[in-house]
């Protein structure tokens, strides 16, 4: 299958692209992003046939449906990682939390968050893709907390992948940020900067423009590539584990075969859930995808209103931080499979230039045939994780945020839900401990040792390990001297 561009062509890029080809250069014409030229459709029997092979056996025929390039061989490889997951038999498991409410969890892999689960096959595709080519990618990415760590873990030691990572000094828990600064690999390079995650974004921006940065590229014969949901090399490990959490409901006996249920997904840069979505088309049984946020709740009003509307917009922090984000990026791959290239382009044109768009009255109607969406405060994802603690549930604050939306859109209609645990609790442990203790420790460490007390649970090896472990990524800058430390990094 070939893969082809969200705002049209600009009659200088080429029509269509392979998948390798759209995850080794995933940005388009005019802005746009790659996506499928069409979705596949599950065969007929595909679930029933699929309802006891494993995630790696189901995982692979999902990805035969996409038609890749990419050599069995290697996409054998990819898949062996969720063998490092906790349970390699059982890598996302779907525990049921009340009456109607099963929570999917993803954070099983060895970074402890949803990343994982695409970033751990992806990196080892696009490092044999690179290889196999004979060209060498530079991954440039700004983190304020999740990505950052799963980017560095998948592609530590990788053949013809470099990453540069910049996090914002203090904007990140102490556990995300010793995940990174504790990664030791020759092709790793981790930069603290004093300032905000905007700041690092905004850097990496600068970066890309700058003579300099592109000419020292050229003289190392390397190339830029991308590691965030934009690159569909994620997304389309994005699509199994939403099969594979229906076909686990069959399995526990909590549906029937082709009953429909929700899929609740805390959203931020829409990837889970475009993945959602595109099960949903490929014909996995889902009634509605209930979207997620927080108090930066502006996926919640395109949804319920039509008006996509960042002109009084700013990032309010939060205690769910990987859903911080104002622009979601795959919201625009919705779009485009919906209304077409043309009326994407014009749409997300209008967003760059005026900060706004509107859909009408037909289209809106459209998005919520499949969408409907809320948002959780603070206040109520510490209540909602104090509720889920009283029926022994120990969740992050991101999936309490699933919470809300379950109780206006889905309780009592009788339909199961499947919310989406993205992050386990050892990363947002302060928040955590806040909500079941009432105490708020400054420090992970300590918020750890209460929660685990607390819950009788224990801190998980990978987790447990870094506050020991020696710090071996160093540098931090002011943000004007990021691209003298990448430079110095290329230059190695
Ligand atoms: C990245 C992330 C999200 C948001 O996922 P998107 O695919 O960007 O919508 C939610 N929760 C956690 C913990 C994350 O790391």
């Amino acid at each position: 299958m070939n893969f082809i561009e969200t705002r049209g062509n600009d009659g200088q890029r080429p029509t269509s692209i392979t998948f390798s080809q759209a995850i080794l250069s995933p940005m388009s014409s005019f802005g746009g992003i790659y996506s499928p030229e069409y979705l596949p459709t599950l065969r007929e029997d595909f679930l029933n046939d699929h309802v006891d092979s494993g995630y790696k056996v189901l995982a692979k025929d999902l990805l035969k449906a996409f038609e890749v390039d990419i050599e069995d061989s290697v996409i054998d490889e990819a898949l062996a990682l969720y063998d490092k997951f906790d349970d390699p038999k059982n890598p996302v498991p779907v525990v049921k939390v009340y009456e109607d409410l099963y929570v999917s969890e993803l954070f099983h892999g060895p970074t402890r968050a949803f990343k994982d689960m695409a970033l751990q096959p992806f990196g080892k595709v696009l490092s044999a893709v690179a290889q196999s080519r004979g060209e060498k990618y530079l991954i440039l990415a700004a983190t304020s907390g999740d990505t950052g760590p799963a980017a560095l873990e998948t592609f530590k030691n990788r053949d013809n992948i470099q990453v540069a990572c910049l996090y914002p000094d203090g904007g990140t828990s102490d556990v995300q940020r010793l995940q990174m600064v504790t990664e030791d690999a020759q092709n790793l390079k981790v930069i603290g900067i004093h300032g905000d995650f905007d700041d690092a974004q905004s850097a990496l921006k600068t970066l890309l423009t700058s003579e300099k940065f592109n000419e020292a590229l050229k003289v190392h014969n390397t190339s830029l590539s991308a590691a965030n949901s934009v690159n569909f090399g994620r997304i389309i490990f994005q699509t199994i584990y939403h099969v594979y959490s229906y076909l686990e409901l069959v399995r526990q006996g909590a549906i029937k075969m082709g009953e429909e249920v929700f899929l609740n997904v805390p959203s931020g840069n829409f990837g889970n859930a475009l993945g959602g979505y595109y099960a949903m088309k490929m014909g996995l049984p889902i009634k509605q995808i209930h979207i997620s946020s927080n108090n930066n709740n502006v996926l919640t009003r395109f949804i319920t209103t039509g008006e996509y509307d960042l002109r009084d917009a700013s990032v309010i922090p939060t205690t769910s931080p990987a859903m911080d984000i104002l622009k979601s990026s795959n919201v625009e791959r919705i779009l485009f499979d919906m209304f077409g290239a043309e009326r994407t382009k014009e749409l997300m044109l209008q967003l760059d230039a005026e900060k706004f768009y509107a859909l009408t009255e037909e289209e809106l109607t459209q998005v919520q045939a499949v969408f409907a969406a809320d948002y959780c405060n603070d206040q109520e994802g510490l209540e909602y994780i104090k509720q889920a603690f009283e029926v022994d549930y120990l969740m992050c604050p991101h999936t309490a945020t699933c919470f809300k939306t379950y109780e206006t859109h889905a309780k009592d209609k009788n339909i199961k839900t499947i919310a989406y645990a993205t992050a386990e609790w050892t990363k947002f442990s302060p928040n955590i401990a806040l909500a079941i203790t009432g105490e708020k420790p400054e420090h992970d460490i300590d918020a750890l040792k209460l929660i685990a007390d607390q819950a009788n649970v224990v801190v998980p090896q990978q987790i447990a390990e870094l506050f020991d472990k020696p710090i071996s990524q160093k540098t931090l800058v002011d943000k004007q001297e990021i691209e003298a430390a990448i430079l110095e990094f290329l230059n190695q």
